[in-house]
């Protein structure tokens, strides 16, 4: 478990480096077993993801129950619903990363580039805009990764998931990266080209 919560400071200090993150916002779990079934590690609300300490780090079961001292996410339960609905995965990283978050407020989608896996679909998967901690988010959220590693949230931002918290997060910044690009595609498609 000290495993896990190492973990977790870990990549939130570097989502928080690389910018993925910023101020209080962002938030990342990871699951593992406990004695009573699965437990999932959670960061703090109202808190930044840098210099996070160990106590920040908020435990729950899958039914919400707060088993450490500490207030968890105020978007625990979309990671919760994630986790019931996908047995498979065991970390999840949530961010408003700038350029893919661009992107969500926009009417723009992300395109698939290779290495999001076989390309089954155009573009990365997205939801329409639910109030951020609401029950309406936290479901649609889970119904909307369904089979997919990477959900982009309107007017929000991203989720992506993974086997563990560390591919979760490598697919974090691939997906900034494809929407930088993609945006800077778009800017030099528009200039005239004078030369
Ligand atoms: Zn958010």
């Amino acid at each position: 478990m000290k495993k896990n919560i190492g973990e977790i400071i870990d990549i939130s200090n570097e989502i928080y480096d690389k910018g993925l993150v910023s101020g209080k916002a962002g938030n990342i779990s990871a699951r593992f077993k406990g004695e009573n079934g699965d437990m999932i590690a959670i960061t703090p609300t109202l808190k930044s993801l840098s210099n996070l300490n160990e106590e920040d780090i908020v435990l729950v079961d899958l039914n919400g129950n707060v088993l450490t001292k500490g207030k968890p996410s105020s978007e625990v339960n979309m990671h919760l619903e994630i986790y019931k609905k996908r047995p498979d995965i065991n970390g999840i990283v949530h961010t408003h990363s700038p350029y893919a978050t661009g992107f969500a407020h926009s009417s723009k989608k992300i395109k698939r580039y290779e290495g999001f896996g076989e390309i089954k679909t155009q573009f990365l998967a997205e939801i329409e805009y639910e109030k951020p901690g609401s029950d309406e988010l936290a479901k649609n959220a889970s119904e909307g990764i369904g089979n997919e590693d990477v959900l982009i949230l309107k007017k929000h931002g991203v989720i992506c998931v993974g086997e563990n918290l560390k591919e979760a997060e490598l697919l974090a910044v691939f997906v900034e990266e494809t929407a930088k690009t993609q945006f800077v595609t778009y800017i030099l498609n528009s200039v005239e080209d004078k030369i």
